[in-house]
């Protein structure tokens, strides 16, 4: 049983990212409210009603490969699915409107994906890569490449695909090897293979829409020399019917842990001719490229596990009210009656939530990036999201595992037999950690690369932000305490910040060391900050029955999460030393 959760997004849209705000003041003038409303409860029908359903058939079946034909099939229902997903103009919600989309903000597109996401993971990451794609080529595309695929992926008719990996290429992609050569007439023939591509091949379209990162014979060595291009399943024609089939080809899918329904191929690329490919962006500029549709697609991944967190959560809930043991005096109780099961439900919802509103800040920053009032507060909002990017992805995907696990825990034996689908969504889960870079190389990212952003003023401005959330939240007796607790972890972060930045510029490994136990810490006072920032919008809005909830998670959170925030300062300037000194121990001989 899936309910959507389309009140708590909306809350979330309102409150932390401050949404309607934005609309009174024109930021996105074709929009109004209740366009939202109305996108977010119709989304949310669909979600419940197409898709939930898919959920464990997926699961269960997987994805069938031909070996003979090269062709993978999905689960029974997926393609009708999709097709009546396509059809109600889903794929087209956060595209440009130029080329058939709809134009809404990241910010609702992202609230429409957590749907999707939360009622069929394995579905739901197929939609967001074509949407990331989609975001790539339009960006970096040629006007004659835009125009060939871009409204067929904006309509759904297409799926889109990102091709990075290689056996010896995962997180260090100055390793990959497949080869582009010129042909003389501007396109480019390319041959390797690529693994572990999501919907590398499928039967919901009738053409698959790959972006490659490839090398040219004379490229430079490393990441400096990949080349991003476009190689379609099918060489269309002009009207997008397919003319000719490419030289590529699905050779082996996986089998793994979790998202059964979606289908990690082995892709061959060049075996006979050399595939046909088209550049996009410039030679050798590739990555940079490839990082429009990773960035996007790190929030989004964030937000996957947000979304497994949420349906894991309304499950544990749900059996925890119905499945009776243990008793209260004479009575055999429901075991939600029980104080560590409260607990456990207590921790999945706040965290589920303050995962969500750090998505959500994330998504808003990106689309200031976009449609800020200045250049200057789009180049401020692009820096706060580039921030706010690893700490979205990282500690929303270990929170979708951690509250997964706890839903396994809230079932007891029946969590671990298939039947409850708890466990399915601890195994679903999983992957979130993984894919679109480690949440190890996101801890890395953010202590190296985005602390530093300009200066290290871009995180004393998202600081300031923290404080001045704290400032409003001592104005009230009901939040005084969340405010000290925040100030708390607030005051640790920066002095962890300070220490690490220190080592970083002295070129010191533990720098590298702390950055895990770094980005959780992060993760817990943003959490804090946008749980606090709902709390306040209900107490602005004096709304008794739904404020009490919203204060209850910023008042739970900031009590029973944030004190953590001491021990994991100490773990960051601390316990780097000894693991250096374990180091050689580990590392063998
Ligand atoms: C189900 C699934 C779907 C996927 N979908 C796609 C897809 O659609 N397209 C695509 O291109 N790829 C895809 N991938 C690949 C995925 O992005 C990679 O698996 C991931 O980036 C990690 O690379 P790797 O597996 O080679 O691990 P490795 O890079 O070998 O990493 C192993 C461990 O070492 C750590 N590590 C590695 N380097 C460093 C370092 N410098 N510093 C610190 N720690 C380090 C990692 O954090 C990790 O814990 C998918 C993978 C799976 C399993």
């Amino acid at each position: 049983m899936y309910v959507p959760q389309t009140d708590d997004l909306r809350q979330t849209l309102a409150d932390v990212a401050g949404l309607d705000e934005l609309l009174a003041a024109g930021v996105f003038p074709d929009l109004t409210a209740d366009v939202v409303d109305a996108v977010l409860a119709e989304a949310g029908r669909f979600a419940a009603e197409v898709l939930a359903p898919l959920n464990r058939e997926g699961d269960r079946h997987g994805c069938r490969l031909d070996a003979a034909t090269h062709a993978v099939t999905t689960a029974p229902g997926w393609r009708k699915a999709y097709r009546a997903w396509s059809e109600a103009g889903w794929a087209a919600l956060p595209c440009p409107a130029e080329y058939g989309g709809q134009g809404l903000p990241i910010l609702v597109g992202l609230a429409v994906q957590e749907l999707w996401n939360t009622a069929a993971s394995a579905f739901g990451i197929g939609t967001l890569l074509t949407q990331g794609a989609t975001e790539a080529i339009a960006a970096h595309g040629s006007e004659a490449l835009r125009r060939a695929y871009l409204p067929h992926m904006v309509s759904g008719r297409w799926t889109g695909t990102m091709n990075l990996t290689e056996p010896q290429a995962g997180s260090d992609l100055a390793g990959i090897r497949t080869r582009a050569e010129r042909a003389g007439d501007g396109s480019y023939r390319l041959s390797g293979t690529k693994i572990f591509i999501t919907y590398g091949e499928h039967d919901l379209t009738d053409n698959i829409v790959h972006l490659v990162l490839a090398r040219l014979p004379d490229a430079p060595p490393g990441t400096r020399g990949l080349s991003l291009f476009l190689v379609p399943k099918f060489l269309p024609d002009e009207r997008g019917e397919p003319l000719r089939r490419n030289d590529l080809k699905c050779i082996g899918l996986e089998e793994k842990l979790g998202i059964h329904g979606s289908p990690t191929c082995t892709l061959r690329f060049g075996d006979e001719e050399g595939a046909v490919g088209f550049l996009v962006g410039e030679e050798n500029r590739g990555l940079a490229c490839m990082f429009t549709m990773m960035n996007n697609a790190r929030l989004h991944v964030g937000m996957q596990g947000v979304a497994v967190a949420e349906r894991a959560t309304q499950q544990a809930r749900a059996f925890s009210r119905e499945r009776r043991q243990g008793r209260i005096g004479d009575e055999v109780v429901a075991i939600v009656r029980h104080p560590d099961v409260q607990r456990m439900l207590a921790d999945m919802e706040v965290r589920t939530q303050a995962a969500r509103a750090i998505c959500f800040a994330t998504a808003r920053a990106l689309d200031l990036s976009r449609h800020g009032r200045s250049a200057e507060e789009r180049q401020a909002e692009g820096s706060l999201a580039a921030l706010l990017t690893p700490v979205a992805k990282a500690f929303g995907t270990d929170t979708g595992s951690e509250v997964a696990s706890l839903g396994v825990q809230v079932h007891g034996g029946m969590g671990y037999i298939e039947e409850t689908g708890a466990a399915q969504h601890l195994r679903d889960a999983r992957i979130c950690q993984i894919y679109e870079g480690t949440n190890g190389i996101q801890a890395i990212d953010l202590v190296t690369r985005k602390l530093t952003l300009e200066g290290g003023r871009t995180f004393a401005r998202w600081t300031e932000g923290v404080r001045r959330t704290v400032a409003c939240l001592e104005a009230h007796g009901e939040t005084k305490e969340v405010a000290g607790e925040i100030s708390c972890a607030l005051a640790g972060l920066e002095t962890a910040t300070d220490r690490l930045t220190g080592w970083l510029a002295s070129h010191d490994e533990r720098a590298l060391a702390g950055a895990t136990p770094y980005l959780r810490l992060f993760g817990l006072v943003a959490g804090a900050e946008g749980l606090a920032r709902g709390a306040l919008a209900a107490l602005a809005r004096n709304e008794p029955a739904a404020g009490d909830r919203r204060l209850w998670r910023a008042r739970y959170f900031a009590r029973n999460h944030l004190p953590l925030a001491s021990g994991l300062v100490a773990v960051v300037t601390e316990g780097g030393d000894t693991l250096a000194e374990g180091a050689p121990l580990l590392v063998g001989a």
